[in-house]
């Protein structure tokens, strides 16, 4: 999952980045509504956490223009105006949530796992196919009741090719799954981050789709 940190204050910013990279989530970061609406024109994102309150273009107005290129992007509003009056232009503008500074990290994590969910129709937090049994809340995998053990990395790769079993992920898809901007990327990342889930699920799960990318298989 990747997912658009867009805050102006640093040490917010820092905290909310490298907590949701805990979270085994894809994090670019922003500090101002026009490099904002430069990322959301240029990316493609599963969720977009916004403060309101921001330099060059305040974050109300950024997500009235989101809306207005009929973006549906899920978007979880983060703001120390705790005034009922801004959250309600928040969810009338066209936010999913929003969450009252200061806020705990954890609550911030189930909130975006929450829109996640939602996005994907589910109403139940697990993903399960083929005895594969992912937990984004605990982050625990289970392949046919075993626990198994998985890195950070490895476990965003496995989430994102359960989410459609059977569909192909290239190389660059699942690289920008892993890794936010300005992230080092080395160049056999994913296959061995491949090869490591291969060893520990079995290799049976994920196919590799020569010269086009992986997939897990559909059944
Ligand atoms: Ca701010």
């Amino acid at each position: 999952m990747r997912v658009l940190l867009v805050e102006d204050d640093a040490m917010i910013g820092e905290a909310v980045q490298l907590g949701l990279r805990k979270q085994a989530l894809a994090v670019d970061w922003v500090q101002d509504g026009l490099a904002a609406k430069a990322a959301l024109g240029a990316g493609t994102f599963d969720l977009v956490l916004l403060d309101l309150g921001l330099p060059k273009l305040d974050g109300l107005q950024v997500l009235r223009w989101l809306r207005g290129t009929g973006s549906k992007v899920p978007v979880l509003i983060l703001t120390a105006r705790d005034s009922v009056n801004d959250r309600i232009k928040g969810l009338d503008a066209g936010a999913d949530d929003y969450i009252v500074k200061p806020f705990d990290l954890n609550e911030l994590a189930a909130r975006v796992r929450a829109v996640l969910r939602r996005q994907a129709g589910r109403a139940e937090n697990l993903v399960e196919h083929l005895g594969i049994t992912l937990d984004p809340a605990r982050h625990a995998v289970t392949c046919h009741g075993e626990a198994v053990n998985l890195s950070h990395r490895e476990f965003a790769l496995l989430e994102a090719l359960l989410e459609r079993p059977g569909q192909v992920l290239s190389r660059t898809q699942l690289e920008e799954r892993l890794y936010g901007w300005g992230e080092e990327v080395e160049s056999n990342a994913v296959e061995v981050h491949i090869h490591n889930l291969r060893k520990k699920l079995g290799a049976e799960y994920i196919q590799n789709v020569r010269g086009v990318g992986y997939r897990v298989r559909a059944t």
